[in-house]
């Protein structure tokens, strides 16, 4: 069934390291060899041994409409004809620019780089040299990219693979980054208190995605905002996950709480390399040329990437969001009638088109230390069965489930039956 890409893994090994560019890919945490792709078009996805998939991942989120989506090839098209970049200014960036910050309600001047990892990097460093304070405090669990000062009890890949701390990061850089505990304003505070006059910003996802989808309790992020405010410090809502795929605002408007600086990734690209980092005016204005932090980038902005994310951007309405929730909860509601038919130990988190099914006996997950108690083993399993039915899910416990638009009502029954009969095969 899978001879081909078993095969293109072995080719693939002897001159990538681990056989792929992102190591989640190889497929390491569900213990079998990865999926090689060929192809995708709409919901489906197809390998190179002529095997489909529904897919549920979205490439980790950018294809909001699926794959091979016809505007955003005619937008590639369109532009790639007249050169892919030229290192200069063009219209589209204004353009750009003008509807994120029509649509994004903290951000007022936005600035364009190539990846989400670029954009957070730069967004502390922003956040440093404008409070002229050095320590930095993110939440265990949480995934900023694989920038030094974020590999530090970090979701994701890293937490997949049990390499939450990375080597390479020097010692220096590590004791730049403090640690608290999501949903918990407490350990925030307390971190707050140690370091007084130190912390030049609070960095969170606001609905933290890397370690299996965690929601904010009711008034966390407020509570940040708050104590942001207090301790003086920048509050950075690291919205490459969640903008422009929860709401056309990010979580920021779900749960109407405003962040200093935001920084937004995946969707922005409408699946090409793009990221961003925006907020006030007078913070951004701190950027060179304009001021003395430095940050640049030779293809930032390309006019190939722009013309592809704004295809996107523009087209995102209350209506697009509307058809997410109902296809997600349509979903949602398929899998625990299943858990409960089937009673299964499992429980589900979602919020709009990103969701996490967690194998746990406790009847939530909102840290770190609750997702670390979830049976990861189970999930291979389940990850493996789905898979041979034709459903394509993130190939580990501690990603989302992204779903598109492009989903039709025959995937959403087939991909709720495969459940039931995934979580049966476990027992
Ligand atoms: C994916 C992700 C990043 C990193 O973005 P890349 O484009 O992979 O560098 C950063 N933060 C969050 C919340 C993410 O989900």
């Amino acid at each position: 069934m899978y001879k081909k890409s078993i095969k293109a893994f072995q080719e693939s090994s002897k001159v990538i390291p681990g056989g792929v560019n992102s190591p989640v890919r190889a497929f390491k945490s569900v213990g079998c060899d990865p999926v090689f792709f060929e192809r995708g078009k709409g919901s489906k996805l197809y390998d190179i041994d002529g095997n489909k998939y529904i897919d549920c991942v979205s490439s980790w989120g950018p294809l909001i409409f699926g794959h091979s989506d016809k505007e955003t090839v005619s937008a590639i098209n369109f532009c790639s004809e007249k050169g892919t970049t030229y290192g200069a200014p063009t219209l589209i960036e204004t353009e750009i620019a003008e509807k994120i910050v029509q649509m994004v309600p903290s951000i007022e001047s936005v600035r364009m780089v190539n990846s989400g990892t670029e954009a957070t990097m730069s967004a502390i460093r922003l956040a440093r040299g404008y409070t002229k304070k050095e320590l930095i405090i993110k939440f265990a669990g949480n995934y900023h990219g694989h920038g030094d000062s974020f590999l530090i009890k970090a979701g994701s890949g890293a937490l997949t693979l049990g390499l939450p701390d990375s080597p390479g990061v020097t010692k220096n850089t590590a004791r730049d980054t403090l640690i608290a505990t999501y949903n918990d304003k407490n350990s925030v505070e307390k971190v707050l208190k140690e370091n007084i006059d130190n912390v030049a910003a609070i960095i969170v996802e606001p609905i933290a995605g890397n370690m299996g989808l965690v929601t904010p309790d009711n008034r966390f992020l407020k509570g940040l905002r708050e104590l942001s405010l207090e301790y003086e410090c920048l509050l950075i809502f690291d919205e490459v996950m969640t903008g422009f795929r929860v709401a056309q605002g990010g979580a920021q408007e779900l749960y109407n709480v405003k962040p200093d600086i935001t920084t937004l990734g995946k969707v922005i690209g409408g699946g090409l390399p793009v990221g961003a980092y925006g907020g006030s005016k007078k913070i951004m204005d701190y950027l060179a040329p304009q001021g003395p932090v430095y940050q640049a980038g030779t293809l930032s902005g390309n006019p190939l990437a722009m013309n592809a994310g704004l295809s996107v951007l523009k087209r995102l309405n209350h209506e697009t969001f509307d058809i997410l929730e109902k296809v997600s909860l349509k979903i949602h509601k398929g899998f625990l009638r299943n858990i409960e038919e089937t009673n299964t130990k499992a429980i589900i988190n979602r919020v709009g088109s990103m969701m996490t099914l967690f194998f746990t006996d406790s009847d939530n997950v909102c840290n770190f230390e609750d997702a670390l108690s979830c049976d990861t083993d189970k999930y291979s399993n389940y990850f493996k069965s789905m898979l041979d039915m034709g459903v394509y899910l993130p190939p580990s416990q501690y990603e989302c489930c992204f779903f598109s638009t492009s989903l039709t009502n025959d995937d959403i029954d087939k991909i709720i039956h495969s459940n039931k009969i995934a979580l049966n095969n476990l027992k």
